[in-house]
């Protein structure tokens, strides 16, 4: 999988310097033909309770198919429409796409309540960002609590004035608002307990560290800790074993993803396709969902 990754990077590389020497064609607008073009879906990862491994939310995870160079990995796509300004149609698209998949959703034992979606800095540097969400959800038909939207430290700590007033208006609203990858940026603790915050992700490089033969994981735990003095559910990200899972019980975790529960897919496979998310469900229903 790795070799398949690399080569991919490899290609988009390629891709990148072709792109740099053909002046009449950025990667911004690349990327919005691809969403004009319908290469790129989204997926779902479910989030699960601790210890009982029922489902409760979903993450949306970008996945774009380019007809000539196969799958583009989000790390290599998503950092380089952060540059070029294209992640605002791409968010916009992730949203729209999500806010529909909830409608879907909703009122299905067993099936994801709640999506959180990956916001980034730039769409929160403009200011209406807040307003449109709010404005599509009620569209939709939805209550703000339905969606999480999950931003990183970094974000977090960029001074730009738009990014806490939209995360507050969301929060006021009812939105959740998630620190991603938590532990690997830079979070001024002070800061935390005044930010707008509904919940923490540990970042799996910390999960990573959990395994047979490991007695220390002090940021683990202490992340845990935090977490449950701020009184915030937290989610550990890229839970990959049982062992883990059963560890993250025991240090007071809330939430868990991962491969062990579920791996990113199209959303019908939540209702129907994944053993371990069937078996873990509430009342193991399986319900067939049309992709919309
Ligand atoms: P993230 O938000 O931290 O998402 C979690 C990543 O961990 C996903 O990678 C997911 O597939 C992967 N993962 C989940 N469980 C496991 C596990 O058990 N083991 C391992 N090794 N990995 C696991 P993915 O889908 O490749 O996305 C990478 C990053 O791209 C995301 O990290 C997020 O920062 C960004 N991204 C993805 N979709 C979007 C989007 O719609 N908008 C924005 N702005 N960023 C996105
Ligand atoms: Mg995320
Ligand atoms: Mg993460
Ligand atoms: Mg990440």
């Amino acid at each position: 999988h790795r070799a398949k990754t690399a080569a991919y990077r490899a290609r988009s590389l390629g891709g990148d310097r072709t792109v740099v020497l053909d002046a009449g064609g950025t990667s911004a607008a690349r990327l919005r033909r691809a969403i004009a073009e319908g290469e790129l879906v989204v997926h779902y990862q479910p989030v699960v309770t601790l210890p009982d491994g029922a489902v409760t939310s979903a993450e949306a995870l970008v996945r774009w198919t380019d007809p000539e160079r196969g799958p583009v990995p989000p790390d290599v796509f998503v950092p380089r429409a952060e540059r070029d300004g294209s992640v605002v149609e791409l968010g916009r698209f992730v949203l729209d796409e999500a806010v529909a998949q909830l409608v879907a959703w909703q009122g299905r034992p067993g099936l994801p309540r709640t999506v959180a979606v990956n916001v980034s800095y730039l769409e929160l540097c403009r200011p209406d960002y807040a307003d449109d969400v709010l404005v599509t959800l009620r569209a939709a038909g939805l209550p703000p609590a339905v969606l999480v939207v999950e931003v990183t430290e970094t974000t977090l700590g960029r001074s730009e004035e738009h990014v806490l007033e939209n995360l507050r208006v969301l929060r006021e609203a009812g939105v959740g608002v998630s620190i991603d990858d938590f532990g690997t940026g830079y979070s001024s603790l002070s800061r935390l307990e005044r930010m707008p915050v509904t919940q923490l992700k540990v970042d799996r490089s910390f999960v990573a560290r959990l395994g047979p033969g490991t007695e220390r994981t002090p940021v683990l735990a202490a992340v845990v800790a935090l977490a449950r003095g701020l009184g915030l559910p937290v989610v550990a990200e890229g839970v990959e074993t049982a062992e883990q899972a059963a560890a993250l019980a025991a240090l007071g975790c809330t939430h868990a993803q991962g491969y062990h529960f579920g791996r990113p897919a199209p959303a019908a496979v939540l209702g129907t396709g994944d053993p371990v998310t069937r078996q873990r469900g509430t009342g193991g229903v399986v319900v067939p969902l049309p992709v919309p």
